[in-house]
């Protein structure tokens, strides 16, 4: 749910005033919010005296489900007691999963920020990121390629992309499979940078493949 709350702003000229901030965003609500928020327009308000304008920063709570993306975001002076403001986190979300019908089936933990920028920097990568994973979408079905998913609030923590090529259709996700799945998609584009990080990595660390390969979706 998207809420807006009274606040009480103090300007640097010394006014203070009242105004209407976002104190939760809820994407499927309002879709539109994602783009206030990368844009820089988020949460401004207006000084009525000397119509300053500026971002005021209060605690908010940023969610899209379907990314799997439910993010605390405080403000940046707080990042000092991050560890206090984790466990503030956990526990709050605790209790709002289990007090709330529709938040039963959540099956992904929230991420602390400290700043807006953080979420900006996280909403930004991951439009590059799902441009790519749209781009491999159809290239697979092309070039028969079989498409491993992995839980998206898991990619995200790894940082890779949350459908990964193979070669072969399988029950098993093996190692050769996926390398070659990796080099026949990057043969066929070349500039697809997070692939090609994902095959240097594997190829660097082929353990890293058993973390990810647990966290795939089950279909
Ligand atoms: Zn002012």
């Amino acid at each position: 749910m998207s809420i807006l709350s009274n606040c009480e702003i103090t300007c640097h000229c010394g006014e203070v005033f009242g105004a209407e901030l976002w104190t939760a965003v809820s994407i499927s609500e309002n879709p539109e919010l994602k783009d206030t928020i990368n844009s820089g327009m988020f949460n401004i308000v207006e000084c009525p005296k000397c119509k300053h304008l500026f971002y005021w920063e209060i605690f908010f709570i940023y969610q899209d489900i379907s990314s799997e993306l439910i993010a605390y975001v405080y403000p940046k002076d707080y990042e000092g007691q991050a560890t206090q403001y984790r466990k503030k986190m956990l526990h709050e979300f605790g209790e709002i999963v289990k007090s709330t019908k529709e938040a039963q089936n959540i099956n992904f933990e929230p991420v602390l920020f400290f700043g807006i920028e953080d979420l900006v920097a996280t909403l930004k990568n991951e439009d590059f990121l799902n441009d790519e994973i749209q781009i491999v979408n159809f290239i697979a079905k092309r070039i028969g390629l079989e498409l491993i998913e992995i839980k998206p609030s898991k990619a995200r923590n790894l940082c890779i992309p949350y459908l990964i090529p193979k070669i072969k259709k399988s029950l098993d996700c093996n190692i050769k499979d996926i390398i070659a799945g990796l080099e026949k998609l990057l043969s066929y584009n070349e500039n697809l940078l997070e692939y090609e990080k994902l095959l240097i990595r594997i190829k660097n660390n082929p353990n890293c493949l058993d973390e990810i390969l647990m966290h795939k979706t089950k279909k």
